[in-house]
């Protein structure tokens, strides 16, 4: 068979794409990265965890990001509907967290900056180009696509990197995609201007509301200045049975969760919408496996995590970089990725169970009652801390603190020690 015309063939161009696409172009392989939408495009995923910055440094486009004047996140803070408790979280105190800011973004301005990134790295980006089939043989992979006239094209490379996102074009294919059943989840959000926010450096932290079963987020994409007011993103997120059975339009459901909640009708009282409001599943899930032989999958199409800790956007780029850090080893080395693809894999599934467990307890009331109570020893709360920030391989310094943290859970769940919270009468009651 003729030499492959690329290196490496890159399916979608989020930030698991663009991030890919940049790592391997910048080591002087040739890359191609089909997008089948045009930037700039709405995406939802607008928090960013500090660690992420590194990657950005790595992949040099942190001066682009500084510059593109995103509001700064400087800390995560939780409330409780009725506004009985709130806990917040600053990364800088945290005595385990090493990067202490990050930021909050409109996704269309940030994913358009990064792909933007990967063309000036060398990648070769065409958008509106839709992946359609893909097979692996032994030498590389074919990738049959079309673009929006209908034209088709098959192109050859070595490897391919499936940043599909939830397309997740390759799972799919492959029939190998594993849904949480616990987490059929739904959201639905839109951005709003005149959101009230906290004075000061907080201004910018997200702020997660816990009711019962479900969740608000309020994410500050613009502080209010001299100028102009402030612009919030502000989504409930709620079991898909929940709102199926209220038989009300979504909208509704939301403002009515709203007006229940005084920790949300606090902030929301002078609220105006000002984009239109979203409805978007929100189901967890993940792939058998994160590769098959000469394909890897990053960010969404690896796994999708509900995003109470503002995690997607973080592993999509740190799967993005470590798969390519694989491939690169691979086009150097010979072979077709079954040797190597295991320890990427390995690693990624360990970055990802840490969320995964934050996230399914998350939904339980003793894991609720434990978090929101202050607890000065061992550093348990700096080890939740780091986490928040995207320190996936802190060692074991956080892995016994979280796993201490597990335990209080669990004993709570049998033998209370801190007061106990009842959700359905601290969160604004049912829908019914
Ligand atoms: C309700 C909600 C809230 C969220 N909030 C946050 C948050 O606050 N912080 C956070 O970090 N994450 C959040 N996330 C998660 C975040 O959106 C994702 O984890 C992140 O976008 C994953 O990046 P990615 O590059 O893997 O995929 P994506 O960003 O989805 O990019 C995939 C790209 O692939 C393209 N594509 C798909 N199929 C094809 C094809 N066949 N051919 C060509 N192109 C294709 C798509 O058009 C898309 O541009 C949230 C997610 C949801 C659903």
């Amino acid at each position: 068979m003729n030499q492959p015309e690329f290196d490496v063939i890159v399916i979608g161009g989020g930030p698991g794409g663009s991030c890919a696409a940049a790592v391997l172009a910048r080591a002087g392989r040739r890359v191609l990265l089909l997008e089948k939408e045009h930037f700039p495009r709405f995406h939802i995923g607008e928090s960013l965890l500090p660690y992420n910055l590194a990657i950005f440094e790595e992949i040099g486009v942190m001066p682009t990001i500084q510059a593109a004047g995103f509001a700064p996140k400087y800390g995560a803070q939780f409330h409780l509907g009725n506004a009985s408790k709130e806990l917040k979280f600053v990364f800088r105190e945290g005595c385990f967290t090493e990067y202490t800011e990050a930021f909050q973004v409109e996704r269309s301005k940030l994913d358009d900056l990064l792909l933007r990134h990967a063309t000036k790295s060398g990648a070769d980006v065409r958008e509106g180009v839709t992946v359609e089939r893909t097979t692996a043989d032994a030498e590389g992979v074919t990738v049959e696509a079309r673009d929006e006239a209908g034209v088709a094209a098959t192109y050859r490379a070595r490897f391919l990197v499936d940043a599909s996102g939830r397309g997740n074009f390759t799972g799919n294919q492959e029939g190998i995609k594993v849904p949480n059943a616990k987490l059929k989840k739904l959201a639905v959000f839109g951005h709003f201007e005149n959101v009230g926010l906290d004075p000061g450096k907080p201004a910018g932290d997200t702020v997660i509301v816990r009711l019962d079963k479900k969740w608000f987020w309020l994410i500050p994409l613009r502080l209010a200045d001299a100028q102009q007011p402030s612009k919030v993103s502000v989504g409930l997120v709620m079991d898909r049975d929940e709102l199926a059975a209220a038989k009300r339009p979504a909208e509704q459901v939301f403002q009515h969760f709203v007006d229940s909640n005084p920790s949300v009708a606090a902030r929301m009282r002078n609220a105006k919408l000002v984009s239109p409001m979203h409805v978007t599943s929100d189901f967890s899930y993940r792939n058998r496996t994160f590769w098959s032989p000469r394909v890897v999958r990053v960010g969404d199409a690896a796994g999708f995590i509900d995003p109470i800790f503002s995690s997607g956007v973080f592993i999509a780029m740190f799967s993005a970089k470590l798969a390519s850090e694989t491939v690169l080893q691979l086009l150097a080395q010979g072979g077709d990725g079954s040797a190597v693809f295991p320890a990427y894999e390995r690693r990624i599934n360990a970055a990802m169970r840490i969320y995964w467990e934050m996230v399914e307890n998350f939904y339980t009331t003793p894991f609720m009652e434990v978090l929101m109570e202050p607890r000065p020893k061992w550093d348990i709360a700096s080890a939740i801390n780091a986490i928040l920030a995207g320190e996936l391989e802190g060692g074991w310094r956080l892995r016994w603190r979280m796993r201490a943290f597990f335990w209080l859970v669990k004993i709570q769940a049998k033998y209370p020690f801190m007061p106990k919270l009842d959700f359905p009468r601290i969160s604004g009651g049912s829908l019914s």
